[in-house]
């Protein structure tokens, strides 16, 4: 479903991606860690084009992202992110944000993209809080609002950038909660994330990344129980 081969990227002459190469089949989960700046979400971003990549190559379901257009909108259609941020809108209540992009890009009616909205409202167990703003809401409801407003738009692939890191410890099990069963029905998933609990759970490929570069790729088991590098033993001795 996702495949990166030899992906290299620059930020002028700073080289953020060396040589990246990872591939995630349909229904796989993986998880990516490593320390702040390595490139994870660089990385990441590189899979729906919010960021361009200069050298490799990265193929979305079929699909090559190259800088024609037609790519990038069919490659985005597919794949929905969550962000640190939750980013909504703080005009609309919760609903009309789920609503938006299929009304807006997918040109749904407003009575069906209701409906919809509904639906995954209570996929992530927040139904009653649909007509509330924003700033009405829990940091871990608005993260919530934030995945069921990807899920609208139903994609085949999700990918999550530390979406419980700015959240109170206390709202962070409800946001992976929601997570845990979004991965239990089946989506493919990149998450990263440095909740270990959650990635021994769902995991089926642990990532790490340092200074930019994949240092291992492993199944939990092994990620876990005998990491080959010095430098994922030291991270996971920081985090664990
Ligand atoms: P991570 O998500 O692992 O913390 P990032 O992918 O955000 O790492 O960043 C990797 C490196 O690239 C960092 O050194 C960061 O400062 C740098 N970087 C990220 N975005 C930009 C940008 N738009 N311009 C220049 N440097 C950037
Ligand atoms: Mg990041």
């Amino acid at each position: 479903m996702i495949e990166m081969s030899g992906v290299c990227k620059w930020f002028g002459e700073f080289q953020v991606l060396k040589d990246i190469n990872i591939s995630v089949a349909t229904g796989e989960k993986m998880v990516v860690c490593g320390p702040s700046g390595s490139g994870k979400s660089t990385m990441i971003r590189c899979i729906n084009r919010l960021e361009t990549h200069q050298k490799g190559r990265i193929v979305v379901d079929g699909t090559e992202l190259t800088d024609d257009a037609r790519n990038i909108g069919a490659v985005r259609g597919e794949v929905g992110m969550v962000f640190q941020q939750f980013n909504l809108f703080p005009h609309l209540t919760a609903i009309e944000n789920l609503m938006l992009g299929p009304v807006r890009a997918r040109k749904m009616s407003r009575k069906d993209a209701r409906e919809r909205a509904e639906f995954y409202l209570e996929r992530v167990h927040i139904p009653e809080q649909a007509d509330k703003y924003p700033g009405q809401l829990s940091g871990g409801q608005q993260q919530r609002v934030a995945i069921a407003r990807s899920l609208c738009m139903e994609p085949r692939i999700m990918l999550f950038d530390e979406p419980t890191s700015a959240l109170d410890p206390e709202m962070i099990s409800e946001v992976l909660d929601v997570m845990t069963e979004l991965a239990d029905s089946g989506m493919t998933m990149i998450c990263v994330t440095h909740e270990m609990g959650f990635a021994k759970r769902v995991a089926d490929t642990m990532v790490f990344m340092d200074a930019g570069e994949i240092v291992e790729t492993a199944d939990p088991g092994t990620f876990f129980g005998s990491p080959r590098s010095d430098r994922c033993k030291r991270f996971l001795q920081q985090i664990l």
